[in-house]
């Protein structure tokens, strides 16, 4: 990738040396064009499992980042779609970039800040936030936009995010969930674990 900042390994073309990019998400991290905000592979592979896109479903992507998860859904299926929600307009055309280069030009990217940016979109099937869960009533509106049977998938990594999602899973059910993924990193001569920061998920049907 032009810019990748994220040191882990992943498996390579022998050819090419490029980053194997396999049928099932959990895509390598090097696959992206990246500012770091991203979702990593391992995290983003039981995200995409959660979320369990199927054939001509809609996904709301919020606060894009570099567009892995909607890359990820589309490329499921190829009639899903998915719209993905990014307020910096530098990450949304790195998204538009990603999404050509993976494949999935149909991608739809909304450069604007949730929630006033959800307003007038087609409803969606199932809902990832990835990015603004604290910006008041973001969470309310992708609830609200989801039909009944429509899936909420919601990832962060900061304290006061978790609160919000803690008030919402004691309300509406669903799982809360603890994703802490190590890699394995040098240590002097040896080898020690390094943790990535640990990622709180809620999951819900409405
Ligand atoms: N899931 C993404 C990473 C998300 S990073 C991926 O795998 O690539 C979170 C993103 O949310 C950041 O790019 C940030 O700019 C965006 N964001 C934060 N608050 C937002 C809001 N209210 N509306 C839209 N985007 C927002």
């Amino acid at each position: 990738a032009a810019l990748n900042v994220l040191a882990v390994e992943c498996v390579r073309d022998p050819a090419s040396g490029a980053p194997r990019v396999g049928a099932v998400p959990g895509l390598p991290d090097a696959a992206y064009e990246t500012d770091g905000q991203l979702t990593k592979r391992h995290v983003r592979a039981a995200t995409l499992a959660t979320l369990a896109p199927a054939p001509g479903e809609l996904l709301w992507d919020v606060g894009g980042g570099s567009g892995s998860v909607a890359v990820e859904w589309m490329r499921a299926h190829p009639s899903c779609r998915a719209i993905t929600i990014e307020r910096d307009p530098v990450r949304a055309a790195r998204i538009g970039r990603n999404a050509d280069r993976m494949g999935v030009p149909g991608l739809h990217v909304v450069t604007g800040r949730a929630p006033g940016a959800l307003a007038g979109l087609p409803a969606p099937d199932a809902v990832f936030v990835g990015g603004g869960l604290t910006a008041p009533g973001l969470l309310e509106a992708c609830w609200e936009a989801l039909p009944p049977g429509g899936r909420l998938v919601a990832n962060t990594v900061t304290l006061e995010s978790e609160a919000l999602l803690t008030e919402w899973y004691r309300r509406h059910g669903g799982d809360l969930v603890r994703l802490a993924v190590s890699h394995a990193v040098p240590v002097g001569a040896f080898t020690g674990w390094r943790q990535a920061m640990p990622v709180t998920q809620w999951a819900v049907t409405r």
